[in-house]
């Protein structure tokens, strides 16, 4: 049995009007990992998101994980998710290597932080629909009603994002504009101002979107913020991790007589106990 938890979305699942803020997440087994290095090759880092979560996310409220349904989740509820995932696979301390970005230092420096104190609080009312309102310039105001970018929105514009940035972020935005209105009258153009205001307080209502690292460095004593970005970090975990595993499947096929297969679909934790006990007996002989 792998080991799953109840977590508790920042946002949470709606599916016909109903709202549900509780997932539940399951660890990754060695077979998860060959199938996220192998047949996810390739895909951009919105649409391997949808996978490994797809995969692990067992159930969003009382319904079983689909793709459509992950891809429903908010930036931010998906971000929560990849934690609660790496957490109950590869533990709650993670450590970043960064580079201080001030040009004439450029010192290397590791960061270790805790799942626990990158996890947003929640916050978040239940509700799909926001408003905005923007002051114009003639005295009148401009209502706009947004709902929050969602995985199905990074998926749409990830290849654009690839070659036009500032184009995608664009088009993401105009997906999730849902009306707009001037003293009361829909209008068709948005407003000038909404690229500035709309992404800042789309990040205030989803905070665990973009996470903040602070950081100081002990080679010119300055500090710095840089954000993490939870898909590439547990993406680049798993790949530099992944030749160690077929490592691993060898040395219990070869002593236990297990098939791969077998191996394969034990958690990584339990793979890593029977090779620790394994180590032990090599080592000293005995089974401590
Ligand atoms: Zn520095």
């Amino acid at each position: 049995m792998t080991k799953q938890v109840v977590t508790t979305l920042p946002n949470g699942y709606w599916e016909g009007g109903a709202h549900w803020r509780e997932a539940q997440v399951r660890e990754l087994t060695g077979e998860d990992h060959v199938f996220l290095m192998e047949e996810c090759q390739g895909l951009l880092a919105a649409h391997w998101v949808t996978e490994a979560l797809a995969r692990c996310v067992t159930k969003l409220g009382p319904n079983e994980t689909t793709r459509e349904s992950v891809r429903s989740l908010t930036v931010g509820d998906r971000e929560a998710l990849l934690l609660h995932l790496r957490r109950l696979t590869l533990g709650d301390r993670l450590t970043c290597v960064l580079s201080c970005p001030l040009p004439e230092c450029r010192e290397k420096l590791e960061l270790e932080i805790k799942v626990a104190d990158i996890l947003q609080p929640l916050e978040s009312a239940a509700v799909q629909e926001h408003e905005l309102t923007i002051g114009r310039e003639d005295g009148g105001s401009t209502i706009v009603r947004f709902r929050l970018a969602i995985g199905a929105d990074q998926e749409a514009v990830a290849s654009m994002a690839l070659t036009d940035v500032a184009g995608a972020a664009d088009w993401l935005l105009r997906r999730c504009v849902l009306s707009v209105s001037e003293d009361g009258k829909l209008a068709e153009e948005l407003p000038a101002s909404l690229a500035e205001r709309l992404p800042a307080r789309m990040a205030e209502l989803d905070g665990q979107a973009e996470i903040k690292l602070v950081a100081s460095c002990e080679a010119c004593g300055g500090s710095f913020s840089v954000v993490f970005d939870a898909a590439t970090y547990l993406f680049q975990e798993l790949e530099a991790e992944f030749q160690r595993l077929y490592r691993e499947v060898h040395l219990l096929a070869f002593h236990y007589h297990w098939s791969p297969t077998e191996i394969l679909s034990l958690s990584t934790r339990k793979r890593r106990s029977f090779l620790e006990l394994l180590d032990h007996e090599l080592t000293d002989g005995v089974v401590q």
